[in-house]
């Protein structure tokens, strides 16, 4: 096992390691970073009120505006001279955030990859297919790096080309693929139409899968047509990228490497710390980050925290499922909607396939309206009913989200196919909005 020590860790010892590094993060951060120094000014605190874990809830929160205004290089902790890399994510309002990373950040960020290739399945020796993207985006470079230092011979085939993809899933007998959930599943659908069988002509054995919410029914049907264990990743490019969490074996929860993030779940709209156990916001503080360290920095997940030990033995909490964005979640009629919701309520009919658009409108009232398509199969069968078809989907809907939509079946392969992440919501009553204002 790639670093046994870390991945097995158990609590009480986790618990130990957190409290000597946040006392030694609170005052780095304070001595290094100004914008530190005049928060924790205005909240008239000191490195020397934050005595552990207990304190940490003191501590003003960070948020990706920070980032945003720290442009272009970053909330830097170091002299420049020390990064040796820039990450970045186009944002939606223009102004990318940059995150930075030293040499000991990229030696950190490396062993958290290779714990997290590890422990969903990967070991040393593991082919490797990276269809992540290569470039600012922490994906590619992430999920490459962390398969190196794991010992496994890296592919890195990045984004696109599906064709090639496919052809080299095929001749260098891949046995892990990278990529987003929604393109592994376009990858299956391609190898048929190319003449492989996955099951047959491929040795896949684990799939990484992170960067977008994706549902275990979609896991069902990557696991079944693709004949590996699809394997869910968490991250953000503002914690070094992928490699905060994952799944085990065990597919119940993604365990937080917490020796390097402390977690805390907070109620998204008053700030106040949850419980454990309680769903909420969830909050990270990276404990060792030397470039770029971020204090409670508010991802705008809601997830649930299990602090209990997992049947694979590890004893790092897990996020037991990542419900929705408070970014994306929709508000229609006055209900909340999350995308995921929607996925799941189709996931769970038989007879629609994985692929989907949610759209919004306003009229005099907010509308939901959602296209599915047909599974391919099932619109070729004897067995196709439409009208039941449609019932049931319906009926699922209404019982996830408590509202009713207006559903429309659309024929297999009608709604266009992405490499990247899939553009599923389409919110028309922003456009209306902005028409309004001009
Ligand atoms: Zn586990």
């Amino acid at each position: 096992m790639f670093n046994e020590k870390a991945q097995m860790m158990k609590l009480d010892d986790i618990r130990q390691v957190q409290e000597k590094k946040i006392t030694k993060m609170m005052k780095y951060a304070y001595d290094n970073v100004p914008m530190y120094k005049k928060r924790f000014k205005e909240e008239g605190i000191t490195p020397k009120d934050i005595n552990g874990l207990e304190d940490v809830k003191k501590i003003p929160f960070t948020v990706k505006d920070d980032l945003r205004d720290h442009y272009p290089y970053g909330i830097l902790a170091v002299p420049r001279e020390k990064v040796v890399r820039f990450h970045a994510s186009s944002g939606t309002t223009g102004t990318p955030t940059v995150v930075s990373y030293t040499r000991n950040d990229m030696e950190t960020w490396g062993d958290l990859m290779a714990r997290t290739y590890n422990a969903a399945g990967a070991d040393a020796g593991d082919i490797v297919q990276n269809a992540y993207g290569y470039g600012l985006f922490t994906g590619g470079l992430g999920f490459h790096q962390g398969a190196e230092v794991l010992g496994c011979s890296v592919i890195p085939t990045s984004t696109g080309n599906t064709k090639k993809q496919i052809k080299m899933l095929y001749d260098f007998q891949t046995t892990v693929l990278a990529c987003t959930p929604s393109y592994a599943i376009y990858l299956s659908e391609a190898s048929q139409k190319f003449g492989y069988d996955p099951l047959k002509d491929f040795n896949l054995k684990v799939g990484m899968f992170g960067a977008e919410p994706w549902s275990d029914e979609a896991r069902q049907s990557i696991q079944e047509s693709m004949g590996l264990k699809a394997q869910d990743v968490y991250g953000m490019s503002e914690l070094y990228g992928p490699g905060v969490a994952v799944e085990c074996p065990e597919q119940n929860g993604l365990h937080i490497w917490s020796d390097e993030f402390l977690v805390e779940t907070i109620n998204p709209s008053t700030g106040e710390v949850l419980p454990e156990g309680e769903k909420g916001e969830l909050v990270f503080t990276m404990l060792s980050r030397e470039a770029m360290p971020l204090l409670r920095y508010r991802t705008k997940d809601i997830a649930v925290v299990n602090y209990e030990e997992c049947e694979c033995g590890r004893h790092h909490p897990r996020i037991m499922r990542v419900e929705g964005r408070s970014d994306d979640m929709l508000i229609v009629g006055g209900v909340n909607v999350f995308p995921s919701q929607v996925e799941a309520a189709l996931l769970e009919t038989e007879g629609t396939a994985e692929h989907y658009q949610i759209i919004v409108d306003r009229d005099v009232l907010d509308k939901l309206y959602v296209k599915v398509e047909i599974d391919k199969d099932y619109y070729e069968s004897d067995e196709f009913d439409e009208e039941d078809l449609l019932r049931n989907v319906n009926e699922n809907l209404t019982a996830i989200l408590n509202i009713r939509a207006k559903v429309e079946l659309l024929e297999p392969n009608t709604l266009p196919r992405t490499v990247g992440k899939a553009k599923r919501v389409v919110d028309l009553r922003e456009e209306h909005d902005r028409m309004e204002e001009m």
